[in-house]
């Protein structure tokens, strides 16, 4: 193995943003704003895009908005309408699906 000649990946810092998610329930809405941070990935060389609102809207007004792992979960999971609303692309819905079933959104820190 030869891996040595790779030249390293710079790794950036993790990004620090806020969830900009409205909860829904039967009191009303209230916006989560925590705060987190959006990990380097330093693998495929960029941000970490799953807690970018706009990758899974695919819409241009959603740049910049951030979802926090626990409010993807409880979206998908209890917000199940407003989920098939935002997220048009079947292939993005599956991938949202497999996040949550593999566990990779609930095995982060809180
Ligand atoms: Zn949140």
């Amino acid at each position: 193995m030869n891996n040595e000649t790779k030249p390293k990946k710079p790794v950036l810092k993790p990004l620090p943003v806020e969830c900009s998610y409205q909860n829904r329930s039967f009191l009303g809405e209230y916006p989560c704003q925590k705060s987190f941070e959006i990990k380097y990935n330093r693998t495929i060389g960029q941000y970490v895009l799953r807690n970018n609102w706009d990758y899974w809207t695919q819409k241009d007004e959603d740049k910049g908005k951030y979802i926090c792992n626990i409010c993807l979960l409880k979206m998908y999971e209890e917000d199940k309408y407003f989920f098939w609303q935002s997220v048009r692309s079947k292939r993005k819905k599956r991938t949202l699906g497999s996040y949550v079933k593999n566990g990779s959104l609930s095995n982060s820190k809180r």
